[in-house]
Parts: C-alpha cells; sequence; structure tokens
C-alpha cells in the first residue's frame, strides 16, 4: 500500500508562504465593489478602460480583453485562420494551454527545443522543424525574458508563417525598445492571479490593425456582429447577428475593476520583484545550484518567476526531494514546467519522445521557482532563502 505522508510545515514564525499570492489593495476593492452597486457586472465601460489603459501601456494600438490568457491564445489562432493539419511551431517549456490552444484550433503542434540558458525557444530549432505544413510561430517569453525576436520574426517572414506571442509571463517585457507582444500578429497576455498583475481570471489580445482585433472581439462573444453593451444602450434597439461561430470568452467589468488598479502600480510591483531579484542572487550566489542567467542587453526581463536550477549531481538533492523539504519548511513552490513531453496526453496522441527536446527535459527536471510575488515582505524573502540552504542541507 502507497504510504501516505502528512506533515505540518515546520516552519514557526508566520503561515505557510503561498507561491504567487497577488498583492490586492483598496482601490480594486472599491471599484469591484463600485460595478456590483451599479449592477453592471459583465462586459462595460470598466473593460473598454482596462483594454486601453493596457493598450497605452505595451504600446500595441488595440486590444480585446478576454477571461483567460488560453481563451486569448484560442481565440488569436482562431483568427488567423489556420486550417486542419497546419502545423504551429511552439516550446515544449510551457504551460500545457500554450499547446491545447493550438489543438483547440484544429492545427497540429510541433516542438522545437529550447536554448539551455535563456530556458526560450531556440530559433535554429525553430528552422529544424520547419515542413510544408508549418504555418505559424507560438513563442513564449518564458519566466518574463525575451524571446530572441529578431530571428523569430525573420524566419516567420522568410517562410511566410504567423507569429503569436504567449505573453503570459511578459507583461513588463521590452526586446529592443519593443513590449512582448507587439512583433507578432497578436500578442496574448494573462491575468491569472499568480500572475505579474492580476484580475483573479483574465486575459488579453493585442495586435497592430483593428479589423483583426474587431475579428477577435466577435470570435470572444459567440461570432455576433454587435456587443450586448452597444445592443442595449439608449442609441435603441439593435438585432444582433451571429457571422460565425464563436465562444464565450469576454471579461466582465468585474474583472477590469481589478485590472484598471493593478496596472497603475505595475511599475511599483516590478520594482519590488526586481529587489526580491536582487536578494536572491546575492544570498545564492555562493550555492550549488543553477541560477537565472543574466537578463540579455538591450531588454528588460519582467522577474516574473525567478527559477533555480537543482541538479543532484552538483548539489547531492534530488529536485523531487527538494520540492517536498521546501514545502515542508513553510514555501510554497512551482514548477515551471516539467516539459510538455513528459504529459501522456501528447505523448500518447503525437507519439513525442523526451529526447526530442532534450534541453527541455533536463530543465523541467531541475528546475524549482521561488516566491516572487510583490507581496513578499523582507522577512518572507529571508525565510525562503534560509529553507532553500536547508533544503540542500546547508
Ligand atoms: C498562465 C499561463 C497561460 C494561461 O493563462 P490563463 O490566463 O490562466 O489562461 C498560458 N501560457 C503560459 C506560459 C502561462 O504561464
Amino acid at each position: 500500500m502507497q504510504q501516505v505522508i502528512v506533515s505540518m510545515p515546520v516552519r514557526t514564525k508566520d503561515k505557510f508562504l503561498i507561491f504567487g499570492s497577488p498583492r490586492i489593495e483598496q482601490d480594486e476593492i472599491d471599484e469591484v465593489v463600485a460595478s456590483m452597486e451599479t449592477g453592471w457586472l459583465g462586459t462595460g465601460p470598466k473593460v473598454a478602460r482596462f483594454e486601453k489603459d493596457f493598450s497605452a501601456y505595451v504600446g500595441a494600438p488595440y486590444s480585446a480583453a478576454c477571461n483567460s490568457c488560453t481563451a486569448a491564445l484560442h481565440l488569436s489562432l482562431v483568427a488567423l485562420g489556420l486550417e486542419p493539419g497546419d502545423e504551429v511551431i511552439t516550446t515544449p517549456l510551457t504551460f500545457c494551454a500554450s499547446v491545447n490552444a493550438i489543438i483547440h484550433a484544429g492545427c497540429t503542434p510541433v516542438l522545437a527545443d529550447v536554448d539551455p540558458l535563456t530556458q526560450n525557444i531556440d530559433p535554429a530549432s525553430i528552422r529544424d522543424k520547419i515542413t510544408d505544413r508549418t504555418r505559424a510561430i507560438l513563442p513564449v517569453h518564458f519566466a518574463g525574458r525575451s524571446c530572441d525576436m529578431d530571428p523569430i520574426m525573420d524566419i516567420a517572414s522568410e517562410h511566410g508563417l504567423k507569429v503569436v506571442e504567449d505573453c503570459a509571463h511578459a507583461i513588463e517585457t521590452i526586446y529592443k525598445g519593443r513590449h512582448a507582444g507587439t512583433f507578432g500578429d497578436f500578442g496574448c497576455f494573462s491575468f491569472y492571479v499568480t500572475k505579474n498583475i492580476c484580475t483573479g481570471e483574465g486575459g488579453m489580445v493585442v495586435a497592430a490593425g483593428e479589423d483583426a482585433i474587431r475579428h477577435v472581439k466577435v470570435l470572444g462573444l459567440h461570432g455576433m456582429s454587435a456587443d450586448a453593451w452597444k445592443r442595449f444602450s439608449d442609441e435603441g434597439y439593435k438585432h444582433y447577428q451571429v457571422v460565425e461561430a464563436g465562444f464565450k470568452y469576454n471579461m466582465m467589468d468585474i474583472q477590469a475593476a481589478i485590472g484598471i488598479h493593478q496596472l497603475k502600480r505595475i511599475d511599483d510591483y516590478f520594482l519590488r520583484r526586481c529587489e526580491i531579484w536582487d536578494a536572491y542572487n546575492a544570498a545564492f550566489a555562493d550555492l550549488p545550484i543553477g541560477l537565472p542567467a543574466p537578463e540579455e542587453p538591450n531588454t528588460r526581463h519582467a522577474r516574473h518567476l525567478y527559477t533555480i536550477m537543482v541538479d543532484p549531481e552538483q548539489c547531492g538533492v534530488e529536485r523531487d526531494d527538494f520540492l517536498v523539504r521546501i514545502t515542508r519548511e513553510g514555501i510554497g513552490v512551482g514548477v515551471h514546467y516539467m516539459s510538455i513531453p513528459e504529459q501522456p496526453y501528447y505523448r500518447d496522441r503525437f507519439g513525442w519522445e523526451l529526447e526530442d527536446t532534450p534541453n527541455a527535459t533536463r530543465l523541467g527536471r531541475q528546475t524549482v521557482s521561488l516566491p516572487l510575488s510583490a507581496k513578499l515582505t523582507d522577512a518572507d524573502v529571508a525565510d525562503v532563502i534560509e529553507a532553500v540552504k536547508r533544503s540542500l542541507g546547508l
């Protein structure tokens, strides 16, 4: 019989430190209450304002709010008009949502390996995976580090491929003066609770073209040509028209109410995560673990995930043992990610082998994400540092 280990965290000072806990302040609370008092809970003026503010922040002319980044990715791929059997190249070191969106758009995902240092999709590996069915590339700006967009966009233009950027980690990410999400046909962002700013659940599609975003909005609301807000305004009754089979992916005003105020504080939160990042770098410099590579020149890393590499050959501790130990120390951690071919569904359906993308396999088996939320106090950061050392037996 399998033994079940039940143990209390030994962290005595405080409660268990939850990984990715968001910072929510009074302005969000007041704005949500105000939405509830007006009775306008669904998609309305606050969503419109959040879209406008977000567009201004990332420097993308148009944006469409939706109820998750998963929805944003799905809508973007459908809006590209890809056909069954079309291949979309992405990274194996990502959340399953990136790959599921490709599958639900009716396309075939193809995995390129990652660069061992940046952990981002390797442009040379993208080239190796191109076939005559390849139609798009879906790069993920992993942990908040920008993918190398120049070679990726060069490959795309040489082969006539579309590009959808998964910016779930990358709201603040900049590459050569431009925000992540503004290079491809579409950029998709997440406001899930653990992300750099949050709306509970929520996402955004950005694009340079007004028609492209209008199409995304129609697809995101049942395929109806006019949205509910306009239909019931005092301009008079207007019949809606269903122009294609859409989805139900719209953001609510009570979500946007949170997002509007989170976005105002994005720079403060970013600076706080930079301080925590630097404290970890200094504390771990001499430990037998791998640390995040320095940020590339001419880029800004969004500091979404601080990932250490626990290699048993280097530090004598298995990664999974480390996860158990640090959790027992009262520190919540994450794994971003076991590589996609580790998941049974994809292995069975696509026949992917772990050795086809060896860098992602190795990273996925060594990586641990430490808490990096702007909510952490200096005492929390000190506790994380202490817990890392103890979990390594130091
Ligand atoms: C969180 C995440 C998503 C999905 O975001 P949701 O808003 O939760 O749907 C997609 N891709 C990556 C890389 C993520 O980390």
